[in-house]
């Protein structure tokens, strides 16, 4: 049992070394919303890490900090749990989005992690009745560019870090031949598409030309609603379809299991609100036989780090999109910054999330900050 006794919010923003485009949209900045949750003498760590404007769902940095300012922090301070279980179950049901409450989500599991003397990821292998590897194997990814020769330019930089697979960005016209590029520039290196939605099943052929490449999958071709299409693609195509923007709720991923919409699944703890929500995902899809992999925004130091966590669970095949601290921020807020060698990202030993929190970068990078005490 136990108490929330005090909840400090900061909302921070860190400049993007580039600027990271996709199908619908461009950003140069990443904002995330620290939460830190104190209990009995320790101190719990969670983000909430929308990407800014719509970029990838209807929430904002400045929508999730409304609602964990106005409603999810004062109901949660002074709230005493009887479990994590009890905390994690009581949240899900309080209205809000996934985006704002996996904040106060993840750092109730950090919390209990701290508590029990254990790193996080072995307390989401016992919690998933599963053992955790030491270390999560992590891929990078790579936005969309103004030519094929600053594709391949972006990708070349990073082939030291050893990551275990590439996965481009696609949208309509900008596609086959991005591909094509690739793979000329990179051989046989394992190699993945996302269209981030922006499809429809009219584009079917541009699929069946992409087929031939021998990818590991394509991430969600077509609008999120579409299960039916999808399905239709998938039973077209040689490749794996995998979804993401579909997977809001562990509805949807039951549909889509049932409509055969797809066959790998990607797992954001941002999108569905939590570890706990991502566990029930992760048990639904590897139940169901298909592959999994954990998914990033990408979040700030401690979302990654959480990421990196759950992507060392069994039945993640696929490399994790968590990657470097700097290979996308020109600062992170945790300490040590996560880090790549060879394409893997060490768990740390220590219980909890296991990176230090550096206040003072959260000062510097500050754009609000709110605190509530019980
Ligand atoms: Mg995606």
């Amino acid at each position: 049992m136990y108490r929330v006794d005090q909840i400090t919010l900061t909302w921070v923003r860190i400049p993007l070394n580039e600027p990271f485009r996709i199908s619908n949209g461009v950003v140069a900045e990443k904002d995330g919303i620290v939460v830190a949750l104190h209990s009995d003498g320790l101190t719990g760590y969670g983000e909430s890490s929308p990407m800014a404007g719509s970029f990838y769902s209807a929430d904002t940095p400045e929508s999730c900090w409304q609602q964990l300012v106005e409603s999810l922090a004062p109901q949660t301070v002074g709230r005493t749990f009887e479990s994590l279980a009890d905390a994690c179950q009581w949240l899900d049901a309080v209205p809000g989005s996934n985006f704002a409450k996996v904040g106060i989500e993840t750092a109730l599991w950090d919390l209990e992690a701290q508590r029990r003397g254990m790193p996080l990821h072995e307390l989401l292998g016992e919690q998933a009745n599963e053992k955790p590897a030491a270390a999560a194997q992590s891929g990078l990814a790579v936005g969309l560019y103004p030519t094929t020769a600053d594709l391949c330019r972006t990708i070349e930089r990073y082939v030291p870090d050893g990551y275990k697979r590439v996965k481009i960005k696609i949208s309509r016209g900008h596609d086959v031949e991005l591909v094509q590029a690739v793979r000329s520039a990179f051989g046989d290196t394992p190699l993945m598409t996302d269209a981030n939605a922006d499809y429809t099943l009219d584009y079917q052929p541009v699929f069946e030309q992409l087929d031939q490449f021998g990818l590991l999958m394509f991430e969600q071709p077509l609008g999120g609603a579409m299960l039916e299409d999808s399905a239709k693609l998938q039973s077209a195509l040689k490749t794996p379809i995998c979804l993401d923007e579909s997977l809001e709720t562990l509805k949807d991923v039951q549909r889509a299991i049932e409509l055969k919409s797809f066959r790998i699944g990607n797992i954001k703890i941002q999108r569905v609100g939590g570890f706990w929500n991502a566990l029930e995902v992760y048990r639904t899809l590897r139940s169901a036989g298909l592959s999994i992999w954990v998914g990033t925004m990408p979040e700030l130091g401690i979302g990654q780090a959480q990421g990196a966590a759950l992507a060392t669970l069994p039945g993640c095949d696929f490399p994790t999109d968590v990657e470097a601290s700097l290979r996308w921020f020109q600062d992170d807020y945790i300490d040590p910054v996560l880090d790549v060698h060879q394409g893997l990202i060490e768990m740390p030993q220590a219980p909890g999330l296991g990176y230090r929190i550096d206040q003072a970068k959260l000062a510097r990078y500050k754009v609000a900050a709110q605190e509530f005490r019980a």
